[in-house]
C-alpha cells in the first residue's frame, strides 16, 4: 500500500502508555498515526493535517472530549469526520450513550484493539475513505485507480501524472479543504522540496483537464485555506 492510501488516525489521548499501545497496533494494521494530548492540540492538528478518523478520549485536560467533538461538528470542513469516543468504565455509560456528543461511535476502556480497529474500518468504509479496488467517484467524475482511466460525464479525460494523483487524492477526501502544504505532503511526499505555488499550477491544469465548457468547476478554491473537491465552486 502506498503512503497516500493509508488512512490517517488522530489519537487524542492524554495517557501516554495508551497512546503508545494504540500507535503500535494501528501502525501494524496499516494506519498512519498522529497524536494530540489535549483539545487545543487536537483542533490544530485537525486543521493542519486533516485525519481520516479521530479517536477521542472523553476525559482530557482543559477541553473535554465532548467539547472537542462539538467543535469538530461545528466546522464545515470536519462536519462529517468520523469520530470514535474512548470512555472509561467509571464514566456513566448511559450518559455517554444518551448525550448528543456528535460522535459516531464509542468504545469503553479497557478495550480490545481488534474490536476498536473493526469499528474504525466500518466507519471509514461508511465514510468512503477505506481504499478499495473500486473506482473513485464524485458527482459525474469517475476514476479507476487500477487502469488509470478518468471519465467525466461519459467522456475520457486526459490528465498528466501529477494531475491524476491530485485528482485521486481529492476523490479520496471529497469536500474536505486541504491547504497547499497538505496537498504537497500527500501528492508529492514530505521528502521532496516543492514550492507551494507549484500546487496552484497543477490545480490550474487539473481544472483545465476536468472541466469541459459549461460544466461546473469541481475544484473549489477556499480563500486563505486551500482547495477542495466540491461542486459549490462559485
Ligand atoms: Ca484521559
Amino acid at each position: 500500500m502506498n503512503e497516500m492510501s493509508r488512512p490517517l488516525v488522530l489519537v487524542v489521548e492524554d495517557e501516554a502508555p495508551l497512546v503508545t499501545l494504540l500507535r503500535y497496533n494501528l501502525e501494524k494494521q496499516g494506519f498512519r498515526v498522529d497524536e494530540a494530548g489535549d483539545g487545543g492540540e487536537a483542533l490544530a492538528k485537525i486543521t493542519e493535517s486533516p485525519p481520516d478518523i479521530v479517536l477521542l478520549d472523553w476525559m482530557l485536560p482543559t477541553l473535554s472530549g465532548i467539547e472537542i467533538c462539538r467543535q469538530i461538528r461545528r466546522r464545515p470542513a470536519t462536519r462529517n469526520l468520523p469520530v470514535i469516543m474512548l470512555t472509561a468504565r467509571a464514566e456513566d455509560q448511559d450518559a455517554v450513550r444518551g448525550l448528543d456528543t456528535g460522535a459516531d461511535d464509542y468504545i469503553t476502556k479497557p478495550f480490545n484493539t481488534e474490536a476498536l480497529i473493526a469499528r474504525m474500518r466500518a466507519l471509514l468504509r461508511r465514510a468512503g475513505t477505506v481504499p478499495t479496488k473500486n473506482r473513485l467517484g464524485f458527482l459525474d467524475i469517475d476514476l479507476d485507480p487500477a487502469t488509470h482511466r478518468v471519465m467525466r460525464n461519459g467522456r475520457t479525460l486526459h490528465l498528466g501524472p501529477t494531475e491524476f494523483r491530485l485528482l485521486e487524492f481529492f476523490l479520496r477526501h471529497p469536500k474536505r479543504v486541504f491547504s497547499r502544504e497538505d496537498v504537497l505532503n500527500a501528492v508529492w511526499g514530505r521528502d521532496i522540496h516543492v514550492e507551494p505555488r507549484t500546487v496552484d499550477v497543477h490545480i490550474r491544469r487539473l481544472r483545465k483537464a476536468i472541466n469541459g465548457p459549461g460544466e461546473t468547476d469541481l475544484v473549489r478554491t477556499v480563500r486563505a485555506a486551500g482547495y477542495a473537491l466540491d461542486a459549490e465552486a462559485a
